[in-house]
């Protein structure tokens, strides 16, 4: 994970640059204005936690939160980079915030998640809270976490705070379709691809058929549109016609004629749309050359490496960047801390209609800068999503000067 920070911080120099702004605010980006690393106890292991603050230019900071053996240091500061760049490209007003613990829960009962839930927080504490970093679901963190954790803000503040953290049950203060929002905003995207690129009846694969896949595909299913094989971790299933979606997600693994389809031979599928929605690094430089589709959307957090972006894009593969794509769920985020302000309320279709109108203006603003820098071959949305970015960001500190 220092390769996603290193990456990350490449990016922000090269696309700072190219977007023109002081070189002293570029500068500033490449560091967090706070980076905490303490310690969690259950029962009698001890574990290191991490909540990286980095941005906090449009707003309190806003990111998700992450149970897992393999969370670092350097993965969390990367992340909470990424969402203040993902943030400002949407322009909602939060920075940009992560957080994680490094543990496998594998031998974890359900208490001594609770436990380590509420000691994270204590341990954050006061450093987060509704004006200042709200945290949220990740990897391994749920809503039941989400509502723990909120407990205990509330206890040590001795004052209910919903608006502390987002992600939790709609009966505990949660959101109408939050759970589809990542999904949705996909399926938005991918509508709008297919009108900037003047796509007619793309054929589709899915890779990753968990929350943010299964909603991408109950979307764009009803919406008419094929699509040919999804995967999950241990591969999945392939359908000429197109695989016939059911109610129940992991009924259409069973009950109908289908081939059965690798993880790594979706990846190669001669469809137009590639849908990213697994997980982290499954197109590098070593596959990059065998992709087939012409589009690739990157619904995951990086599933394209930066390498194999390069490859993909001179071979004239379009990918679009996972801070466009997937950033459904943080302006869903966004409705529910409204919401739990007390400022205005939210019911899903007005959720899904304002996560219509910031992804769309988002693709929108990417092809209309694509155009200013149209001489220069390498420029890719990528590029564009994060000098977009920096742009409204260094207006931001401008105009809060
Ligand atoms: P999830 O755990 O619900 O689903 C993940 C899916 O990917 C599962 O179907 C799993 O079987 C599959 N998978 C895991 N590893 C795989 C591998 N190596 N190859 C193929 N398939 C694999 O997770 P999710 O919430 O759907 O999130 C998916 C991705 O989207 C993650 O990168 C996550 O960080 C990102 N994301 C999620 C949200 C959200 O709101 N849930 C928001 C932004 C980004």
């Amino acid at each position: 994970m220092e390769k996603l920070l290193k990456d990350t911080k490449k990016q922000i120099k090269k696309e700072g640059k190219r977007a023109g702004v002081d070189p002293v605010f570029v500068k500033k980006l490449l560091f967090s204005e706070r980076l905490l690393e303490f310690t969690v106890q259950v029962g009698d292991n001890y574990y290191s936690a991490y909540r990286s603050q980095h941005n906090s230019i449009m707003g309190p900071y806003k990111g998700g939160l992450r149970f897992s053996e393999f969370t670092t240091r350097d993965e969390v500061e990367a992340l909470s980079m990424l969402m203040t760049l993902k943030c400002a490209l949407v322009d909602i007003p939060f920075g940009g915030g992560k957080g994680g613990v490094k543990v496998d829960l594998k031998n974890f009962s359900k208490e001594e998640v609770e436990t380590l839930s509420r000691e994270y927080v204590k341990g954050v504490f006061p450093l987060i809270g509704p004006d200042v970093d709200i945290p949220a679901p990740d990897m391994n963190t749920n809503e039941e976490v989400m509502t723990i954790m909120t407990d205990e803000y509330s206890k040590i503040k001795g004052v209910s705070s919903l608006a502390s953290f987002t992600g939790k049950p709609v009966e505990k203060g949660g959101l109408e379709g939050r759970t589809e929002a990542t999904g949705y905003g996909g399926f938005v995207i991918f509508k709008q691809l297919c009108t900037l690129y003047n796509l007619k009846n793309p054929t589709v694969a899915v890779q990753g058929f968990g929350n943010v896949g299964f909603n991408f595909c109950k979307f764009a299913d009803e919406d008419g549109f094929k699509i040919k094989a999804v995967t999950k971790r241990e591969g999945g299933i392939k359908r000429e016609e197109g695989v016939v979606f059911k109610k129940n997600k992991d009924d259409i693994f069973k009950e109908q004629e289908v081939n059965k389809i690798t993880n790594k031979d979706i990846l190669e599928m001669d469809v137009d749309v590639l849908v990213l929605a697994a997980t982290e690094g499954v197109v590098d430089e070593e596959n990059a050359d065998k992709v087939k589709a012409k589009y690739i959307i990157s619904l995951a957090n990086g599933p394209v490496t930066r390498k194999a972006e390069k490859i993909l894009h001179k071979r004239g593969i379009v990918v679009i960047p996972d801070i466009l794509a997937n950033s459904g769920g943080v302006v869903a985020s966004y409705c529910e801390w409204i919401q739990n302000k007390g400022e205005e309320k939210y019911n899903k279709e007005k959720v899904f209609s304002f996560i219509k109108e910031k992804l769309s203006k988002a693709f929108e603003e990417i092809k209309k800068t694509e155009k200013e820098f149209q001489s220069d071959k390498k420029i890719t949305p990528t590029k564009m999503a994060t000098l977009i970015a920096i742009r409204r960001l260094d207006k931001s500190f401008k105009n809060n000067a």
